[in-house]
């Protein structure tokens, strides 16, 4: 058995219910084989992807906080912080029912990779926890978060591990949990990003993740020959990375016409309307269809259907596995040109094949929606320098560092012969940038 196939073995044996890690560690350890083979001896001798699939550390802990009721209420909570070869432990924390520690090691996987293609100094984790902000008051929002900290809070540090936001942990959650680790430690420190920006957070933080997702794709575009402009643009969710994509995809000259939310979706033939979304979504928190029910040119249907729709690009943009092998086909047999990740592992493994195979050309996320994390590595330098950049040139460094990702991982898939193979690109990059720190830094 070759050394990438022992260690998959390894990785199902030790964690035979963690089905999303398991995913995730298939998709990069496959497309790692070439680079393995090259130097097989010395990896192996250094047990590199051991330890590379093993994080440094997990930390599961309780919550406990008390609803408007006055009941007490227990929620699961996690930080796995995965990788820091080169540089602290670096990723959001997401708040959803659906979290387990089988979706924070993939995401905290995820992570080591994405990080380092950045170009960043910053390692890999992920936390999160199974509690569900959605109906909360502002409240019991703040009670679950200063109840999540107390506990966090022994284990993060500016310079050791930053957490940030993902699904359910916006600005919001992001002031009451900074807001509690000051007022027990005393100190203040970048120990998190997506800050607001009256203490210390970053300008583009928020658009970071959605912008860049199109600083990429329109790099990719340009690179083959096409651009944005007259093309029609799906995207599936409707929060922040999902809103800022849409935003830039019209500004870059695209029709997008399509959202979605855990219930249903929006065609909008006449085009998304951001203004009205963001209203529905960012202020009022409220479901679709209020958006329909605002907008004459749009419809409503219920559950899963946003990738029936023709289109030239696709940017699945809500939450893990939610583009199928049969969605990948519908999407080839609409002629789909381009398909780019802005949620974390969005394409299952069967359906991501089947769009390669049949010459569409895919970005995964850990290099697509690598924007947000990177504007949160600005944010870290800018606390540290304790100066604020402007929106311009934090937008700028962001659209540089979309478009030297993508050379970066065409030009790794390239050198192995694989021409446009951006999965095989993107974990080859990472993982040759994270393997020679941790070759340089011993055992
Ligand atoms: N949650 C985002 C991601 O998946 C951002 C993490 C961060 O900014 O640290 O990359």
């Amino acid at each position: 058995m070759g050394y990438v196939d022992e260690v998959l073995a390894r990785v199902a044996k030790q964690n035979p219910e963690q089905a999303e890690f398991k995913q995730a560690v298939e998709e990069v350890l496959g497309s790692l084989r070439p680079v393995i083979e090259r130097d097989e001896e010395k990896y192996r001798k250094q047990a590199i992807l051991e330890r590379l699939t093993t994080p440094d550390r997990q930390i599961l802990f309780r919550v406990a906080w008390v609803d408007d009721a006055g009941q007490t209420q227990v929620n699961n909570a996690y930080r796995v912080q995965f990788n820091n070869a080169i540089g602290p432990y670096k990723g959001g924390l997401r708040l959803h029912p659906s979290v387990d520690l089988s979706i924070i090691k993939f995401l905290g996987f995820e992570q080591i990779f994405k990080n380092a293609l950045t170009g960043l100094p910053i390692g890999g984790g992920k936390g999160g926890c199974d509690f569900d902000p959605k109906g909360k008051s502002d409240r019991e929002i703040m009670a679950f978060c200063q109840s999540f900290m107390t506990e966090l809070a022994k284990y993060i540090g500016a310079d050791m591990d930053v957490p940030a936001g993902d699904i359910g942990t916006g600005a919001r959650e992001i002031g009451y949990l900074f807001g509690q680790y000051k007022r027990l430690k005393g100190v203040y420190e970048g120990v998190l990003t997506g800050k607001g920006l009256e203490y210390g957070g970053s300008l583009v933080r928020t658009e970071a993740t959605g912008y860049g997702l199109l600083y990429l794709v329109d790099e990719l575009l340009k690179d083959h020959a096409q651009s944005l402009r007259g093309k029609t643009v799906t995207v599936s969710g409707a929060g922040n990375v999902a809103i800022y994509a849409i935003k830039k995809a019209q500004e870059l000259g695209a029709k997008v016409v399509t959202c979605s939310d855990s219930t249903g979706w929006v065609y909008d033939p006449a085009g998304i309307d951001v203004a009205l979304l963001q209203e529905v979504k960012e202020v009022k928190r409220a479901r679709l269809t209020e958006y329909v029910a605002k907008r004459a040119s749009s419809k409503y249907y219920e559950g899963h259907g946003v990738w029936s729709v023709k289109t030239d690009i696709a940017l699945p943009c809500a939450t893990q596995n939610e583009l199928h092998l049969a969605d990948a086909k519908q999407l080839v047999e609409n002629g789909v040109l381009a398909v780019a990740e802005g949620a974390n592992m969005p394409t299952t493994l069967e359906a991501t094949k089947y769009l390669q195979e049949h010459g569409v050309l895919f970005v995964p996320g850990k290099a697509a929606n690598a924007g947000g994390v990177a504007v949160s590595a600005l944010e870290m330098s800018q606390n540290s320098e304790r100066l604020s950049w402007t929106f311009e040139q934090t937008d700028e460094k962001l659209k540089e560092i979309m478009q030297k990702i993508y050379q970066n991982i065409k030009q790794a898939a390239k050198e192995y012969g694989f021409e446009d193979d951006f999965v095989l690109g993107a974990n080859i990059a990472g993982f040759k940038k994270v393997a020679a720190a941790m070759e340089a830094q011993g055992i």
